[in-house]
């Protein structure tokens, strides 16, 4: 696309190239829905603070109603922000109460990653929804306790992997589906930036730090959503510009991925290098997708010419929508516990393959 068509298409918000990814007008039954989900966000870092309470806002089918956080001089800021009840605030002794509090549906887990097994059982036992963010947890165990939880309980798990709601994620999704270019051949993935960070939970082993289950979901998600497929083995190589700051978990991972099909996938994450973007070769075309992960503005382009790109305001606020709507008219989720748990699953054999220099296989 030349760049004044691409100006004229980010100021109107036309959509770009071929009507095959033209997203429908459905006037959905939430439209109609009065009820909103009451949330509680749990851990007010970096992700609530700056993008999910904003873009909650911003929603149709949710209000923030709630807090549970460790850091008391925070509460009076959020409180006025976004106008929170004494009786919604809970921190994490206390937090089992939230049972018995009526405002709230969906408890949402922004926590580290070692954190978020525990919080969202407990949310579950209390009979509330769950939101976790990504990476589920630091292991197959957790999650499938995570997801038993739930299940024991009633309640719906939701994994925040906000790119599965762009639908410029759902585009090459749906190449793939339906063999547009025919079957994919090789796919080449990465994500990583710099992080300049020495002392936080992601450079700490014991809270889930580590390029692989930050970053490098989004690297194996584009190779997992770009077959269709789940891998049958794994080969891979971490290392470290920064021994210094990287003495419990990896700085970069460099991980190769065969699936049943024959494709293959060579991917990379870091917290060292800047690398945002996602290669698909087929038998008889290929997508480029960069960037391919982030929170606006992922586009692609085809072989055969055509773009994809299809503006979205705000990922978080789709998806958290979407995952309202799907427990208010009680529709399947789009990503449910069980997904999160497909990339844990191949998270620990790529650290296994990583620490034993060989090859896993499934
Ligand atoms: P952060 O460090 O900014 O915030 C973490 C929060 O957890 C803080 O409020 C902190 O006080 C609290 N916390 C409680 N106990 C803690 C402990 N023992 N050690 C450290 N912090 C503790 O992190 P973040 O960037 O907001 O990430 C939180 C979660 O959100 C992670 O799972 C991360 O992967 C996820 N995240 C997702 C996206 C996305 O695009 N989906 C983006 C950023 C972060």
């Amino acid at each position: 696309m030349n760049n004044n068509r691409r100006k004229f298409i980010q100021k109107t918000g036309i959509i770009a190239a071929s009507t095959v990814f033209a997203p429908k007008i459905v006037l959905s039954s939430n439209r109609l829905q009065k009820k909103k989900l009451g949330v509680a966000l749990v851990g007010l870092g970096y992700y609530s603070t700056q993008l999910l309470a904003p873009a909650m806002e911003l929603t149709k089918n949710c209000e923030l109603r709630g807090i549970v956080t460790g850091s008391p001089d925070k509460i009076p800021v959020w409180q006025e922000k976004y106008q929170i009840k004494d009786s919604n605030i809970y921190n994490y002794e206390n937090f089992d109460a939230i049972a018995n509090n009526p405002d709230i549906d969906v408890v949402y887990v922004v926590l580290p990653p070692s954190m978020h097994a525990e919080y969202s059982i407990r949310a579950a036992k209390a009979g509330k929804h769950v939101w976790c963010e990504k990476p589920m947890a630091p292991s197959v165990a957790e999650c499938q306790a995570m997801i038993k939880a739930c299940k024991d309980n009633k309640v719906k798990l939701a994994i925040g992997y906000r790119c599965q709601h762009d639908p410029n994620i759902q585009a090459y999704m749906k190449i793939g589906r339906e063999r547009r270019f025919g079957k994919v051949k090789m796919i080449t993935s990465a994500a990583g930036y710099f992080d300049a960070r020495t002392d936080h939970w992601k450079q700490k082993k014991n809270l889930g730090g580590g390029a692989m289950g930050d970053m490098g979901v989004y690297a194996l998600q584009g190779a997992r959503l770009a077959t269709g497929e789940e891998p049958v083995s794994v080969f891979a190589q971490s290392f470290t510009s920064r021994p210094e700051i990287y003495n419990e978990v990896e700085e970069t991972m460099m991980f190769q991925l065969a699936f049943p099909s024959g494709a293959r996938a060579a991917c990379q994450t870091s917290f060292g290098i800047q690398m945002n973007h996602l290669q698909i070769n087929y038998e008889k075309g290929w997508v480029k997708m960069e960037p391919h992960m982030s929170y606006g503005g992922n586009k692609g382009s085809m072989s055969d010419g055509t773009e994809i790109y299809l503006p979205v305001e705000r990922q978080q606020i789709k998806q958290m929508d979407e995952d309202a709507d799907s427990i208010l008219n009680k529709k399947p989720l789009i990503v449910p516990g069980e997904e999160g748990l497909r990339d844990i699953r191949v998270v620990e054999a790529i650290y296994k393959s990583a620490a034993q220099n060989c090859l896993v296989t499934f």
